[in-house]
């Protein structure tokens, strides 16, 4: 079978399904095979439902009281007993009507769904089900069903039928690593897999293939990047540390170490690849205006890209403030007026330092000697983002990125090659901890008290909710309805409310208001997230907190505790509920590296690094924490280097490295 072959030679893929496939980047048959079962449907190990724990769960069991609903907004739900001989558990399911004619009385079903507690008791919601007398009678090889990811109008039931069509062609796959057998048996084992074990080691092969290919590309990457020249930046060292005696305030040791380590790189030939990290709050900005002034003040042009209008505006207004006119500083945004002119003076070499959004990368921006490039958040940044900016310089400049999210060393090594990190782990000097805590949706008196206070003290407050407006059936808080609620309890002060669907031009006046103080209580959704800086908040509302991540709930407490005064964060749970083990490690701790571990643990990567696997790195079978197989794919690459291999021979591996070359060069 040629896997480069377009999806529409298999049989029962018309031209109508070939589209929707191709939108969702299916486009060859190596695509459709790579297309692999998030999950497996197996109800062999149906448990008594007296001893079901919270999570996914298998039971048999009998109907009982079927009933219909019809909800608001067309919602349609379905609820019923399940009952065996120990005990008896609702089961729910959303806008799937036919639930209701669908069971015998006095028959065995199977279900399997994740159980939870919700709405004040437990269920399982949208269960699979199967009648169980039908289900025994299988053979082994059809107890364990495939589901697929749905694409758009195509099911999981779809893929498993076209998937089926090409069973035999599956077993002819070639292998794609030299000296690394075993493909077609393991892409056979995870489409149709006869135990779980099968279907496991079959994935953590095709994981180690993706792995090798995405580490061989790291590698060539190095060794490229060993040999490209940039231009040296020769710093005016006395310069630089009068400048600095003049700042409002003293650099932390971990601030003068990073830059010292950045104007080091600046002054080589080889260009700076060089990643700051550190936590929210640690004072990354006043490390890259560093940069920027040593760069500007050698002769050399710097920008700085960040992700929101917001943030870019923030950065440009602080910066213009420290520099006092010592640069000219231009920002650089979509809604940036008199752009020709401004871009002008970008290209005739006036403007020192640019400050801005995507903006910065539209075509017709050029510079006349750039020489550093800074990307704040990067990993809000995609790899062809990253790669417009750097080629907006002549030669390739200097690129230093700055991130909040912690990524474990190792991986940092493995993955990009030659980056080299630099760490802020320490905090501005007479900051406070914030002090958090977890309260109940039923008992929140108190926190109202305190944030009277707080607000007497003419300080601000962050409300942040899940949602935008009331729809579905969800109970999460939502920015409207808050808002409505929070003005009425306050009415002498002022309340407004940001969310992402508001324009830029909209968001950037509620943020501006904000910071001057002229709003008090600020309703937000998580759009204020990112980097923004406002010392005057002292209080950080988290409702429905349990929905998100750690790192996320970390991220969104340092909008809080940057000036001297006292910070609070109040997290509320989005039910009565004790609070999960994730709250209480929140409430107990501030530091973002034991945050994200312990996310790891309890969650899995998926949350934490979701936007580095899928934007920057785009591994669809492994994941980046998966150490036991990188250092397996490690010591493959290792090999096939060592053994010469002509890369030319291996056009499908050759592809693949190619396509991650691409995405793992932060050049
Ligand atoms: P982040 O690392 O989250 O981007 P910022 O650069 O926005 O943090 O800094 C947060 C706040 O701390 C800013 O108000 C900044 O002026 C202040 N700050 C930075 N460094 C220091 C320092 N060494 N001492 C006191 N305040 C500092
Ligand atoms: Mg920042």
């Amino acid at each position: 079978m040629d896997l480069a072959a377009p999806i529409q030679e298999v049989k029962g893929i018309g031209p109508k399904t070939a589209a929707v496939l191709n939108k969702a980047g299916i486009l060859t048959l190596r695509d459709l095979v790579y297309h692999l079962p998030r999950d497996y449907e197996n109800f062999q190990q149906a448990q008594k439902i007296s001893e079901l724990k919270p999570g996914n769960v298998v039971v048999k069991a009998k109907v009982e009281d079927v009933e219909l609903r019809r909800m608001r907004r067309n919602l349609i739900l379905v609820e019923a007993t399940l009952r065996d001989k120990s005990g008896a558990i609702k089961a729910i399911w959303f806008n799937q009507p036919y639930r209701a004619k669908q069971f015998e009385a006095r028959k065995d079903y199977y279900f399997s769904g994740v159980m939870a507690f919700s709405y004040g008791h437990y269920q399982i919601s949208n269960p699979s089900t199967t009648l169980a007398e039908d289900y025994d009678k299988k053979a082994s090889t059809a107890k364990i069903q495939p589901i697929y990811p749905a694409r758009g109008s195509v099911k999981s039931q779809d893929f498993k039928k076209f998937i089926k069509t090409i069973e035999n062609n599956i077993a002819l796959i070639p292998d794609m690593i030299p000296n690394f057998p075993g493909r077609a048996d393991a892409l056979f084992d995870v489409h149709f897999p006869e135990t779980l074990v099968a279907a496991k080691n079959g994935r953590d092969y095709l994981a180690t293939e993706e792995l090798f290919s995405l580490l061989l590309a790291a590698r060539l990457n190095r060794e490229e990047n060993q040999k490209l020249r940039t231009q040296a930046i020769h710093g005016d060292m006395e310069q630089l540390r009068k400048f600095i005696k003049k700042l409002p305030f003293k650099l932390t040791n971990a601030q003068r170490r990073a830059t010292w380590e950045i104007i080091q790189d600046m002054a080589q030939e080889i260009p700076m690849n060089r990643l700051l990290q550190g936590d929210v709050g640690s004072g990354k900005t006043i490390v890259a205006a560093l940069s920027c002034f040593v760069a500007a003040k050698a002769g050399f042009q710097a920008a700085i890209m960040a992700p929101t209008e917001v943030l870019a505006t923030q950065h440009a207004e602080s910066l213009s403030k420290l520099f006092d006119k010592s640069l000219n500083i231009a920002l650089l945004t979509s809604s940036t007026k008199r752009k020709p002119e401004l871009k002008k003076h970008i290209k005739n070499g006036e403007v020192d330092l640019v400050i801005g959004t995507h903006a910065l990368i539209t075509d017709d921006t050029e510079f006349q000697n750039l020489g550093l490039a800074i990307i704040d958040e990067q990993h809000r940044f995609g790899v062809m983002q990253r790669q417009k900016l750097l080629a907006k310089a002549h030669t390739m400049p200097h690129l230093l990125s700055m991130t909040a999210t912690p990524i474990p060393r190792s991986l940092q090594l493995t993955i990009f090659g030659d980056l080299s990190v630099s760490i802020l782990d320490e905090l501005p000097a007479g900051r406070q901890p914030i002090m958090t805590k977890i309260v109940s949706p039923n008992s929140t008196t108190q926190m109202w008290a305190a944030i009277e206070k707080e607000l007497a003290k003419k300080h601000q407050v962050y409300y942040i909710c899940k949602k935008i407006d009331e729809k579905g059936a969800s109970e999460l808080s939502s920015v409207k309805k808050e808002t409505q609620k929070i003005a009425h309890q306050f009415p002498q002060y002022n309340v407004a409310y940001l969310h992402g669907k508001m324009k830029p031009a909209e968001k950037d006046e509620i943020m501006t208001l904000f910071s001057r103080g002229e709003i008090d209580i600020l309703v937000s959704t998580t759009v204020v997230e990112v980097g923004v800086n406002v010392p005057n908040a002292t209080v950080m509302v988290i409702t429905d907190a349990d929905q998100y991540g750690l790192s996320q709930l970390h991220q969104l407490r340092g909008r809080v505790g940057r000036g001297s005064d006292a910070s609070y964060c109040y997290l509320i749970n989005s039910n009565s509920d004790a609070p999960t083990r994730r709250l209480r490690e929140i409430e107990r701790s501030q530091d973002g590296f034991h945050l994200a571990e312990v996310d790891l643990k309890l969650r899995g990567p998926g949350e934490l690094y979701g936007s580095l696997q899928h934007g920057a790195l785009d591994l669809r079978i492994a994941t980046i924490t998966d150490t036991k197989l990188i250092r397996k794919a490690e010591n493959m690459v290792k090999q096939f280097r060592q053994k010469e291999y002509n890369m030319l021979e291996y056009k499908e591996l050759s592809d693949s490295v190619r396509k991650y070359q691409r995405l793992t060069t932060l050049n």
